[in-house]
């Protein structure tokens, strides 16, 4: 199956080829033909399958077949529980949507809502929104849903979690009946199921396998370490005997350039590939990392995402995603075609609470290692600061330590996970990428 199957027009054929993407994932498969044909759809997918542009490719189409008004009402809304999914949702359909001339905006709280309201007097096609500030703005008479003809709940499990439903149900009642309605869901909790019954018509319902599959085979385990020693960590790491081809993650460019950085200095050749790289630039890499001539690759997710190598021994997590899927898929990397692959993660106080989260994602808690005892000392710590108790390494195996899981501490309660900034890469928008082979 490749795009041009399904049909879509010519600017966004164009910008799936901007984006890079060769073939569709699973959940676009299912999902693009019935959303072209207007049919409602529930989609049981998690974040990471592809899902957002599953429903902003059709929906941009069938937006597109009638030529913006003159005076622009919104015909598209986007239902979304955080503010981090709501910005990156409307980064997707501005980025796929690119050459439509369709107008988009994003409403969320937390920020003054004076842009948001203008943007809606200027009049917009698509509207992106979190249920709260999306109903002040109703209630203010700043925003009107009498028009919209594509009504999209997007992460609905997640939107019940944090207690939406009263919301939604509010919202959904101002918008059109005589509407196309799509449902995307990680889960289909019986709450949600009824939600689906009394907003959908008739609707398509098309799952994919969740991301969380690859969690089980490959052996996985966390360092509890100080961010000082993360780095003296990693180089003791990848001097292990069998650490023979490893991909590092960190969440941003800069920091995959900081790594390589400091790697060469104690003499670990490494290289570095992310957005910020050119296109030959990551081939020369990737070629290399192939070749053997380099083992260790640093990537930031979003070069990571297609990423497809053989026998890469160790994923080490050098920062800890705040997404679990994103975890999901970076140690999906290794252990691929039965071979055995160990995934280490990196885990500072700051990043207990993205660990946690992980952990209920991929459904077990990750074995905690001990510490070797010859890490460098730190600097006086602030207070509160975990200290890591200190031990031996321990010989053989990929997951080091002797395989041992050392002493598990419990995780810190004062996390500070939940409404972290900046959900993930967005890649930012526009320039050519290289073409990525999907992972799913
Ligand atoms: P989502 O599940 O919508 O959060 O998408 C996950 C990631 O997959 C995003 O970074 C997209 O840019 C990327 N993506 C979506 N569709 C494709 C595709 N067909 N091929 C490669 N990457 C894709």
């Amino acid at each position: 199956m490749n795009f041009e199957q399904f049909g879509l027009s010519a600017p966004i054929q164009h910008a799936i080829g901007m984006q890079g993407y060769t073939t569709p994932t699973p959940i676009q498969v299912k999902a693009i033909p019935p959303i072209l044909e207007g049919r409602d759809l529930i989609g049981i997918a998690q974040t990471g399958t592809g899902k957002t542009a599953a429903f902003a490719l059709p929906v941009l189409h069938r937006l597109g077949l009638v030529p913006p008004r003159h005076q622009r009402n919104v015909r598209c809304l986007v239902l979304t529980p955080t503010r981090e999914l709501a910005a990156q949702v409307a980064d997707s359909f501005k980025t796929y949507g690119n050459n439509q001339h369709l107008r988009s905006t994003v409403i969320f709280g937390g920020v003054g809502q004076n842009p948001q309201a203008q943007a809606l007097r200027t009049g917009v096609d698509i509207c992106v929104a979190c249920p709260g500030r999306l109903l002040d703005l109703i209630q203010q008479g700043l925003c009107k849903l009498d028009t919209v003809e594509v009504l999209i709940l997007d992460e609905a499990d997640r939107m019940l979690d944090m207690g939406f439903l009263p919301d939604i149900k509010r919202i959904v009642a101002r918008v059109p009946q005589k509407r196309q309605t799509l449902l995307f869901s990680a889960t289909m909790p019986r709450e949600i199921r009824e939600l689906a019954s009394s907003m959908l018509h008739d609707p398509v319902e098309v799952s994919v396998t969740p991301v969380s599959c690859a969690a089980e085979t490959v052996d996985q385990s966390v360092y509890h370490v100080p961010k000082g020693l993360k780095q003296a960590l990693l180089t003791q790491i990848l001097k292990q005997p069998g650490v023979d081809r490893a991909i590092v993650f960190t969440r941003t460019k800069h920091g995959a350039d900081k790594v390589v950085k400091k790697l060469g200095a104690v003499g670990i050749r490494a290289e570095a590939i992310h957005g910020n790289k050119s296109q030959n630039q990551r081939l020369r890499a990737l070629d290399a990392f192939k070749k053997g001539q380099i083992r260790v690759l640093v990537a930031s997710d979003i070069a990571a995402r297609g990423l497809d190598i053989d026998d890469i021994t160790h994923v080490i997590n050098f920062e800890i995603p705040n997404e679990p899927e994103t975890y999901v898929h970076r140690i999906g990397r290794t252990g691929r075609a039965g071979a055995s692959g160990a995934a280490v993660s990196l885990c500072d106080g700051e990043e207990r609470g993205f660990l946690r989260d992980i952990e209920r994602i991929i459904r077990k808690p990750v074995p905690v290692l001990p510490l070797p005892g010859d890490l460098p000392q730190l600097p006086p710590e602030p207070p509160g600061e975990f200290r890591p108790q200190r031990q031996g390494f321990g010989g053989g195996g990929r997951r080091f330590g002797g395989g041992g899981h050392g002493p598990s501490r419990p995780h810190d309660p004062h996390r500070s996970g939940h409404g972290n900034p900046g959900r993930r890469n967005s890649g930012g928008g526009g320039g050519q990428r290289p073409s990525r082979s999907n992972p799913w």
